[in-house]
């Protein structure tokens, strides 16, 4: 029988890639708004702290375990941002191309192009869990000015893999659950509960 996880999270995106991430270890993937929680303040300035705010707020509202991630995109020409505000880039408003546009207009100036996706992923089995499990990863790629492919969301067809000669968004969703700053947090923190048990 699969055990109920809730994710602290609306983001289509994260919800399918962490349902296909955690379906074969025989968690079921329950994204808040199904319990009408509403999406948790993010008002700190490191992934960590967001993360455990969403993470605890999610479990005190259902009474459930609760995972939660923060992540987003920091790019060194620009000190690291979009970092913690990567969703909202452009605007309280505003959506992944809105985003996309002004972080591809802010490179403008740049010929240092490296950047990182970052993901930190909590873990708490009560809001008050005195022991949360706590991740957080990095990937390393390139921003370009023309985006490539049609999977992924957010930044991925701005993200180039030098390695691969593909960006984030032309990789397909298993290849990138393979590699991705949160297939790489979730294999960590499956390590983790491992241990534990
Ligand atoms: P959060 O929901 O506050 O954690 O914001 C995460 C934001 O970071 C997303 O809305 C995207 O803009 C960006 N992001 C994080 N992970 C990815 C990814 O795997 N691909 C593309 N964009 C991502």
């Amino acid at each position: 029988m699969s055990q109920q996880i809730i994710l602290a999270s609306n983001n289509a995106g994260k919800i399918r890639e962490f349902s296909e991430l955690l379906a074969p270890l025989g968690f079921d993937v329950v994204p808040q708004g199904e319990f009408n929680i509403a999406p948790a303040d993010e008002p700190f300035s490191t992934f960590i702290e967001n993360a455990l705010a969403k993470a605890r707020h999610a479990s005190a509202a259902c009474g459930l375990p609760a995972l939660a991630d923060d992540s987003g995109i920091c790019v060194d020409a620009l000190s690291g941002d979009p970092g913690v505000i990567s969703a909202r880039y452009a605007g309280s408003e505003c959506n992944d191309a809105a985003n996309n546009h002004k972080l591809i207009a802010q490179m403008q100036a740049h010929q240092n192009r490296a950047a990182h996706y970052v993901c930190a992923l909590v873990l708490v089995q009560s809001a008050q869990d005195p022991e949360p499990l706590v991740v957080q990863t990095r990937w390393h790629g390139e921003i370009i000015d023309v985006p490539r492919g049609a999977y992924g969301f957010g930044y991925d067809p701005y993200f180039l893999i030098k390695e691969l000669g593909k960006t984030a968004a032309e990789l397909e969703p298993a290849e990138k659950n393979h590699i991705s700053h949160r297939g790489l947090a979730l294999r960590e923190l499956i390590t983790q509960l491992k241990a534990r048990a």
